[in-house]
């Protein structure tokens, strides 16, 4: 009886550490699947999952978009390396810039957003300033001054706007940034 005991003790034991093994590849995965290998931010599925999150719990949000100015000059003068330097540079300059709680991801090529929960218009736009002003007093080496345009919309748990409205609303801001000149904050108004 003791030695059964003994092997059905080892046969739980070996179980539970493929199990853990398992989990934890899991996570792992789930994990890789929703982060932009080159910046570390989250990519498109984790802010479609962010996004869907926030709707069911009917909590408003403010989002940010933002897009560096004249990227393919950067790209064509440097090369595509020191590109992806630059990305990954203001991947931080982002971090440093937005409090825990905010969903910052890398939607393409040199586009970035970020979702700040419970954030009102007024709390966002000023994160946006600060993020545009951070970014342009950053010399990145060895390109040197660096720009970005960012637009930005809320969305309101009370109205009947999809999230996604929301995210053209604060695109098109941002081309309206782009249209003023660039190197500018450019914010959509509720009834726009
Ligand atoms: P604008 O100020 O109007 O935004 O000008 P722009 O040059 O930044 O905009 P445009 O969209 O014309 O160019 C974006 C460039 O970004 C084109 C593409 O070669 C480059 N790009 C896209 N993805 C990546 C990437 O992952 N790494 C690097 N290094 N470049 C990328
Ligand atoms: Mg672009
Ligand atoms: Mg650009």
């Amino acid at each position: 009886v003791k030695a059964w005991y003994f092997e059905a003790a080892e046969l739980k034991r070996a179980l539970l550490f493929g199990l853990n093994l398992l989990q934890e590849r899991i996570g792992r995965l789930n994990r890789d699947a929703q982060t932009d290998p080159l910046t570390g931010l989250g990519n498109r599925r984790s802010l479609e999952f962010s996004l869907s999150l926030l709707e069911a719990e009917g909590r408003d949000f403010s989002v940010i978009v933002m897009d560096v100015d004249h990227f393919k000059r950067i790209n064509d003068g440097f090369g595509h390396d020191v590109g992806d330097q630059v990305l990954r540079r203001l991947a931080e300059l982002m971090r440093r810039c937005c409090r825990e709680g905010d969903v910052l991801c890398r939607t393409g090529g040199e586009e970035f957003l970020i979702l700040l929960p419970g954030a009102p218009l007024e709390i966002a736009s000023t994160v946006a300033q600060r993020l545009r002003t951070c970014v342009q007093d950053s010399a990145i080496a060895p390109v040197g001054a660096v720009t970005v345009s960012l637009g930005v919309a809320q969305w309101q748990a009370s109205g009947d706007e999809q999230p996604a409205t929301t995210l053209s609303k604060a695109d098109r801001a941002l081309y309206a940034a782009k249209r003023a000149g660039r190197n500018q904050v450019s914010v959509s108004q509720a009834d726009n």
